[in-house]
């Protein structure tokens, strides 16, 4: 079978390396990773889904699945093969008596923030807008509320599901239980999502936004304080400790541009609650401090600018045990070395509603992580890798002493294959008998894998 007859059984756009939109249907946030499919199909529905499935495995072509583009790994356009680009799959019905959006596969955080709270409701999604939400969701996905309101995979009542011999199931906690397990952050090893019904909440549309800027120098007192900060804040309150070098803009005093800092960016679902995060500002002399209520849609876009797509970038993170002095004093070690331009090392403290689900409740593991810690090194030019990826390599070592082993899948980079099984703890090993189950050949394998048990 040839291109044109996958264009002759279904109607999704095919596109060829030839075709015009191919670059940018093959494109990713990652632009250490130039990949190009043999052939890409547009879909907008499962029947398209399902043509394309049975079209790869008929042609032994290797499939790979695009939402967003936004995986850190770059899983999402493998070289060569088949690409389904779910982009196109935009619909965003929002049903604000019920409480629930229901969202296709190509929607992205913005999008659905932007349609939700223009009736004063959300969903706990990723906090830069252009993500995908069902990519994000199939690996976890955490945000400003979720220790307020949990994971996005939390709040997913149901998924539509294309399975890899070309069936359309609906998996909810009644129906196709197994299923609904596993997608709730076994990522897109059990088959091609079309749609998640989502819970939503009152949230915004103002909340209280933040950044308080303090120089890195006091590192140690800064770190230490926000600890003991995050131990009694409310839940609706949420703070990343961001510590980056000052970019060359006029945002900034000159004379402290290229130096490390940590930042406090805070979004606070109570736009009155000033008084909660003032102590957050009282601990020493900040470079900037800027605290007001904002639209919780800006919000959700704060971090864009700095994450720009088209840049390389290398993640490396760990579930950690604790924040503790120990783990400080290595930050404190590693951080003024910082390389790369759009670099940056955080702290994401969990708890609250995430953790009061049981770890065995969702494929999810790690409910328990009082902090995640992800370094997510950002550069320009490939002459930096070795010096960049080397940087965080090393750091992320020296962190794993203070780690439990686990790691948020979705923060895994492209050489961490080996540490998927890390990734879901003693989920594991239902995780590899469901995919037996759902796809015995591993037909979906250009994801996190894991192979059939
Ligand atoms: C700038 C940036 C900021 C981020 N911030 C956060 C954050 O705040 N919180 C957080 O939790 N995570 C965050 N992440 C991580 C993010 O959740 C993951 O990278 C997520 O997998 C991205 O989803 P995507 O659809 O954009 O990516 P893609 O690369 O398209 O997909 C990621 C994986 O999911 C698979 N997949 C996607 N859609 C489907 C589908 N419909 N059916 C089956 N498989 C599918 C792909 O095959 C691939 O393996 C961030 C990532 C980036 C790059």
């Amino acid at each position: 079978m040839s291109s044109n007859d996958l264009a002759a059984g279904i109607i999704g756009d095919v596109l060829t390396p030839d075709a015009h939109g191919y670059d940018e249907s093959r494109s990713m946030w990652n632009a250490r990773f130039d990949r190009r499919p043999d052939v890409i199909v547009r879909c907008t529905d499962a029947a398209e889904i399902a043509a394309a499935l049975d079209h790869a495995q008929s042609n032994g072509l290797r499939v790979s699945v695009k939402g967003g583009g936004h995986s850190y790994a770059a899983n999402s356009v493998a070289d060569g093969g088949l690409l389904i680009d779910l982009s196109a799959m935009k619909a965003v019905q929002v049903d604000a008596g019920a409480r629930t959006a229901t969202i296709g596969a190509g929607v992205t955080c913005g999008e659905l923030d932007a349609a939700t709270q223009d009736h004063g409701l959300a969903t706990p999604t990723p906090t830069v807008s252009s993500v995908g939400v069902v990519g994000a969701a199939l690996g976890g996905g955490g945000g400003y509320l979720s220790r307020k309101y949990g994971l996005t995979i939390d709040n997913v009542l149901s998924a539509r599901v294309v399975t890899v011999d070309g069936r359309e199931v609906t998996a909810t906690v009644s129906e196709q239980q197994d299923l609904f397990w596993a997608l709730r952050g076994g990522g897109g090893n059990f088959g091609v999502v079309t749609a998640l019904e989502l819970r939503l909440h009152e949230v915004g549309p103002q909340v209280l936004s933040g950044q308080v800027i303090y120089p890195f120098n006091d590192a140690a007192h800064l770190l230490r304080s926000f600890r003991d900060f995050m131990a009694t804040a409310p839940e609706e309150l949420q703070v990343y400790p961001f510590m980056f070098r000052v970019p060359p803009i006029d945002a900034f005093p000159a004379e402290v541009h290229g130096d490390p800092v940590i930042d406090f960016v805070l979004c606070h679902q109570n736009s009155d609650a000033a008084d909660d995060v003032q102590p957050l500002r009282e601990l020493g002399e900040t470079i900037l401090d800027v605290v007001a209520p904002a639209p919780y849609v800006e919000v959700q876009q704060g971090f864009d600018a700095n994450l720009p797509a088209g840049q390389r970038y290398y993640s490396k993170a760990h579930d950690l045990a604790g924040l503790t002095d120990a783990a400080i004093d290595t930050v404190v070690r590693y951080v003024p070395d910082m390389r790369g331009a759009f670099t940056a090392a955080y702290f994401d403290p969990g708890g609250g509603a995430i953790a009061r689900i049981d770890g065995s409740a969702t494929a999810y593991a790690g409910r328990e992580a009082p902090y995640g810690f992800h370094i997510l090194a950002g550069w320009t030019d490939a002459s930096e890798d070795a010096s960049v990826t080397g940087w965080a390599a090393d750091f992320h070592a020296a962190m794993a002493a203070h780690a439990t082993g686990g790691v948020y899948v979705n923060l895994l980079a492209d050489d961490e294959r080996d540490r998927v099984p890390a990734a879901y703890g003693a989920n594991y090993a239902r995780l590899t008998e469901l995919k037996r189950t759902w796809d015995p050949n591993n037909v979906f394998q250009s994801n996190h894998n894991i192979p059939p048990g």
